[in-house]
């Protein structure tokens, strides 16, 4: 589009002011209230250009920005190749101002419970999609302390002596014409179809307007200044540039109708109009800072909410990216919620993929840190969603300065101590290293989708399970045929079975043996390898699934050869999967410590999935980390039932630092629908009979052990095994001298059938022995049963 000769080199010569030049001067105003923003890095250069124009400054009528989300956009040039770098003007700077109670409130809404926004998962406050008309601002002006010269950045505009400012003039300094009134006024007609009703905001292109378009259907329609220019040619190839703006069309993105031209009224000049739907509502820092006045405090917003927010930002960036584009300037000034929607608005900086030319419009606090350097990309714009969630979900102080490519740590930042998946999304998608990031919206929006189910099964106790996009199901479960020990403890499971266990990554469908992989039958590992070793192309894949075959045979050297063979094929850095095995092959061989640290680089590339939580989890087991261990088995656990494997290791754990009443607990949740409800149950009773550390088994234990007997559904032998097992520990109760009877009248008066005394428990025991007597596989065994009955058969009636 833009010709070689065009875009840049024009901009640079300040002919066509595309770029928002911004005044030495008002930078330094600017530092009253926040730091202005400034680049690190390559020399950079300054060049605040001469406009026809001036420069109004922000519309009072609209929420002031806060520190943490008032950053102005400003614009980057890169002049033709290897030139200099030019930063120019932010478009607003605004004071400080928290704790104002005089701010449109967010509270009392419906909260969206049916809308996509949430994902089904998080109730968002509705905001009202606000009456068109009603939104025009009655007095549309700009505050004198706003006022700057817009071409040597001078204080002008200003009351003097008493006398107000003017609002138009000349600068005192270098004599530019300066007017901070609205160009359009109501009843103007532009292009011959849209009629000017009034100012809806003042941007950083001058004010921003509303109107009615007579063409169709009267339907509403915002009107924002693109550029302004003294050159009707130059002003017409601006408005050609950016007619690619038409073909966006997304739910998410505000829809451009059109490009249209008209006078300005008090020099003539054409100015270029961008027209677009009406987006009625509330941007996102609006909302933010409405928030903080409702708590009374500066308060980030939820962090569901926050999620949320973001899972809807990433598609409408995806799509962008999917047609070529690039946003370039997300913050949450950028984006409108309206009703139950969230659109990006403002698209001034919008470019093409290709497009290594035209000067590039971004905001401090927000842009990735080689964006001088590389320009913009589809990493640079993840990077910008990471730093938008980060500011609306915690109380980012320094986010320009100290903290302008950094994230506080979770030492510093609650929120992320506690949301350790949430900050590791965060921290991925706002690597130092683009290549690293996440590669691409989509996938961002599936981790976060992790995230957002396991934050809100934490935030309330209920399970959100769901798909993964790149781990398979757990179709086995490691820990669940373990035997209750003596004193009620559960031993780890072997660690070459929980190794050939562990989920697998999905197969990437993109690898060239990927339909080869998927033709292959065998199921036996020995079989696999021969299968393997013999397919037609050598691939990462091929040589994964190999590691697995050669774990699954105890091959553990031939396992990390293998592996080592699959790292040589990799070429993207951000490949994850050799870790995955690297982890599997360290927990084999029993080096917990050096699998944890393999399976936390997964972690960190794919914070919204479960295996690598899991893999944590039994990492820290074997090292004997049980306090890590619990809080890995239980993220997974209270996010999605359907990890059986969580749940045994979260009562392994527990029992192992003597927190019984919580094993049982977990082991009781496992749902019926689980294969492994049984073994759980039976395990849970097991583990009420045998306290561990001499504690005795109260009365209680033993009735609640006999109920959830009663309603298991187990065959005759198990049954009368564990009726057995109860039965033996009331025997020792009673014997033990009943500690912790139930006060008389408070307790069921039978066990399984039998009074609570001697005599009726040795009955009990003894049918229970000939039970199993009848049952019993071999001779030997059954001698040894009915030897049992006849001792525990009670005497007086030998
Ligand atoms: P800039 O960043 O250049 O100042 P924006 O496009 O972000 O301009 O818009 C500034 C303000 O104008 C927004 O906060 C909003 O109040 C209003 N606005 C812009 N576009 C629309 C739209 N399509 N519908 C409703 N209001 C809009
Ligand atoms: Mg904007």
């Amino acid at each position: 589009m833009t010709p070689a000769s065009g875009g840049a080199a024009r901009r640079a010569s300040g002919a066509a002011p595309a770029e928002r030049p911004r005044p030495a001067s008002s930078q330094r105003h600017a530092t009253e209230f926040v730091p202005p923003p400034t680049i690190a890095g390559p020399p950079v250069a300054p060049k605040p250009k001469p406009r026809p124009e001036p420069r109004p400054e922000p519309d009072p009528g609209v929420a002031e920005p806060t520190g943490a989300l008032g950053e102005s956009s400003v614009t980057l040039s890169v002049d033709p190749p290897g030139g200099a770098l030019t930063i120019s003007r932010p478009s607003r700077e605004s004071p400080l101002r928290t704790g104002s109670s005089t701010a449109p409130t967010t509270g009392g809404r419906r909260a969206s419970t049916r809308g996509r926004l949430g994902a089904g998962l998080v109730e968002v406050p509705v905001v009202p999609v606000k009456d068109p008309a009603s939104a025009v601002l009655s007095d549309p002006a700009v505050g004198e302390s706003k006022r700057f010269c817009n071409s040597c950045g001078a204080e002008v505009g200003r009351s003097r002596n008493g006398a107000p400012g003017a609002t138009e003039g000349d600068c005192e300094t270098c004599g530019t014409y300066f007017n901070f009134r609205p160009r359009l006024v109501q009843g103007d007609l532009v292009a011959g179809q849209y009629e000017v009703l009034g100012c809806l905001a003042y941007g950083g292109l001058g004010w921003v307007y509303l109107a009615k378009d007579h063409n169709v259907s009267d339907r509403w329609v915002v009107l924002k200044g693109m550029i302004d220019t003294g050159d009707a040619t130059s002003m017409a190839s601006a408005v050609a540039e950016r007619r690619f703006l038409a073909e966006v069309e997304h739910p998410n993105v505000v829809r451009i109708y059109n490009f249209v031209q008209h006078p300005d009224p008090k020099t003539g000049n054409l100015v270029g109009y961008i027209v677009m739907e009406y987006v009625g509502g509330q941007s996102l820092r609006q909302l933010a800072l409405s928030h903080h006045r409702e708590t009374g405090r500066a308060e980030p917003l939820p962090i569901g909410q926050v999620i949320a927010y973001g899972l809807e930002i990433l598609p409408a960036i995806g799509y962008l990216h999917s047609i070529d584009m690039l946003y370039c300037d997300l913050k949450p000034d950028n984006v409108i919620q309206s009703g139950e929607q969230l659109k990006l608005i403002d698209l001034g900086a919008v470019r093409q993929t290709d497009d290594y030319e035209s000067p590039l419009f971004f905001t401090l606090g927000y842009s990735a840190p080689e964006l001088a350097t590389e320009g913009a990309s589809v990493a640079s714009d993840i990077y910008t969603v990471g730093r938008t969630l980060a500011v609306l979900s915690i109380e980012f102080s320094g986010y320009t300065t100290r903290h302008k490519y950094t994230l506080p740590g979770p030492d510093e930042e609650p929120l992320f101590a506690l949301f350790g998946s949430y900050y590791r999304v965060l921290k991925r998608a706002t690597h130092a290293d683009p290549v690293l990031r996440f590669a691409s919206a989509e996938e961002m929006a599936d981790q976060l989708t992790g995230v957002l189910r396991e934050v809100m099964a934490l935030g309330t106790g209920r399970p959100r399970p769901g798909t993964s996009t790149v781990f398979a199901v757990e179709t086995r479960t490691f820990g669940s045929g373990l035997v209750v020990g003596e004193r009620g403890s559960l031993p780890s499971p072997d660690p070459l079975e929980v190794a050939s266990i562990l989920p697998l990554p999905l197969v990437d469908t993109q690898d060239h043996a990927a339909s080869a992989l998927a033709s292959i039958t065998a199921t036996e590992p020995a079989e696999l390898v021969a299968a393997l070793a013999s397919a037609p192309q050598d691939s990462i894949e091929v040589r994964l699934r190999m590691v697995r075959a050669r774990l699954e045979l105890g091959d553990l050297r031939a396992a990390q050869g293998e592996l080592e063979a699959a790292r040589r094929l990799v070429t993207d850095p951000a490949d994850w999967r050799p870790d995955w095995y690297q982890g599997l092959i360290r927990l084999a061989t029993r080096r917990p410590d050096e699998a944890g640290r393999a399976f936390e680089r997964v972690y960190d590339a794919v914070p919204g999935e479960i295996p690598p939580k899991l893999a944590l989890a039994v990492s820290a087991e074997y090292a004997g980390n049980y306090f890590a261990a619990a809080r890995y088995y239980e993220l997974v656990w209270r996010t999605d039932r359907a990890w059986v494997s969580a749940a045994f290791g979260l009562a392994r754990v527990y029992l192992a630092q003597g927190a019984r009443a919580s094993a049982i607990e977990v082991l009781e949740a496992v749902p019926d629908t689980s294969s492994h409800h049984v073994a759980a149950q039976v395990a849970a009773i097991k583990t009420k009979l045998r306290p561990a550390d001499n504690a005795a088994v109260v009365e209680h234990d033993l009735h609640d052990a006999a109920r959830r007997l009663e309603r298991l559904s187990l065959d005759a032998e198990r049954r009368a095994l564990l009726t057995a097992e109860v039965l033996e520990a009331a025997h020792a109760w009673l014997r033990a001298g009943r500690p912790g009877a139930a006060p008389a009248g408070t307790a069921a008066r039978t066990l399984l059938g039998c009074q609570l005394s001697e005599r009726e428990l040795r009955f009990g025991l003894e049918r229970c022995y000939r039970a199993l007597a009848r049952l019993a596989g071999t001779t030997e065994q059954r001698h040894d049963l009915v030897d049992r009955a006849n001792a525990i058969r009670p005497r007086t009636l030998t």
